[in-house]
């Protein structure tokens, strides 16, 4: 048997599925189980797998004979576009290829359940309900980033699964399908995902992420957990997509007061290095007011200098709320003139249309 299944032609595939399927009532009460593994390069075709042991079969023919004893791992090539939560089948770990890292970024998912304290008209979320997680697994989160570290550092793992280009580990990052933040659990985590890091002597260039809307640095609990990132290296990326209270009910779906998102903005980059991270797009093809605009600008102008700076980008993916199809990106010249009235403020842009 080889590991390598690339060159292997259809025929040899088929004829080992069935010598497998064969094989399984014979050995299967002497085994715990088997592990099947989609190859990349299969795309994530759901008829073949490589065996752990190097066994090439149908899946659903084994699955039928081994029944629940069938671990089913589908690492499918990774692309900018599909940043879903169980790419790996794992619960709380998922590889993505992130457009703003640019390379292979691990988010960490608490919010399971789909549920955020927010309601961004372009949340990428299917499903999404208000609320907050349930309490996190932290001995499966643990093991699960540690399995997948391993295969990252030690294994084949972005040979496998990311295009040549992409083949570096950029980031891991606290993101997800909700606020990171809002879990009870979340800086007991953060301490989790710190250690298993210092025990893969990641390198500098690897930090720890969170992606968050900010809304909870009132918290002491958040402010510790924000600041063991500062100390990982790590940064934060603070969501701010406008700055009026009716804008950011529009775009956020929520009420909060403009001081307090200023307070929070200067909190966090007191305690970790952080960016500000803007969505900027279209509503019923019109960009924001000019009022809306103007605000923003005065806030960014404000706390813009003790922050990295503001990450600017346009919509990547499809938004999964209702309002989906009263979204579309601004025109370019349009999105690079915001851009460069953020910079004129002497505050960095990158700027990611
Ligand atoms: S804060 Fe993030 S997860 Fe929550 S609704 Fe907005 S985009 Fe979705």
């Amino acid at each position: 048997m080889q590991d390598d299944v690339a060159g292997e032609g259809y025929l040899d595939r088929i004829a080992m599925a069935v010598q497998m399927t064969a094989l399984a009532p014979v050995v299967g009460d002497s085994v715990t189980g088997v592990k099947l593994e989609a190859t990349g390069d299969l795309h994530g075709s759901p008829c073949k797998a490589v065996v752990r042991n190097y066994i090439i079969a149908d899946f659903r023919s084994l699955a039928a004979v081994f029944g629940q004893r069938v671990a089913w791992r589908e690492w499918e090539m990774l692309n900018v576009s599909d940043h879903s939560r169980d790419s790996a089948g794992l619960k709380y770990i998922y590889p993505v290829v992130s457009r703003r890292a640019g390379g292979v970024s691990l988010g960490i998912n608490l919010n399971v359940n789909n549920a955020c304290n927010w309601r961004c008209v372009y949340c990428q979320v299917p499903g999404l309900t208000r609320g907050g997680p349930p309490p996190v697994d932290l001995g499966l989160l643990e093991s699960e980033l540690r399995e997948l570290l391993a295969d990252i550092v030690s294994g084949d793992f972005l040979a496998r699964n990311a295009s040549p280009e992409a083949r570096r580990l950029v980031d891991l990052a606290f993101s997800g399908n909700g606020e990171p933040t809002s879990s009870a659990d979340f800086l007991a985590a953060v301490e989790s995902v710190g250690r298993v890091m210092s025990a893969f002597a990641l390198p500098e260039s690897v930090p720890l992420r969170l992606i968050t809307n900010g809304s909870l640095l009132h918290r002491p609990a958040v402010r510790k957990a924000v600041a063991r990132i500062g100390s990982q290296p790590g940064e934060i990326w603070f969501k701010l997509d406008a700055a009026t209270e009716s804008g950011i009910a529009a775009i956020n779906g929520i009420r909060m007061s403009i001081d307090k998102v200023r307070e929070s903005i200067l909190a966090c980059a007191e305690l970790a290095p952080t960016w500000i991270q803007t969505c900027y797009f279209a509503l019923d093809g019109k960009e924001s007011s000019r009022a809306d605009q103007a605000a923003y600008l005065e806030l960014v102008a404000t706390v813009g200098k003790k922050t990295k700076g503001v990450l600017l980008y346009g919509l990547a993916r499809p938004s999964m709320q209702p309002e989906a199809g009263r979204l579309s990106n601004v025109a370019r010249d349009q999105f690079h003139q915001f851009a460069d009235r953020i910079a004129a403020l002497g505050v960095r842009v990158v700027a990611n249309p």
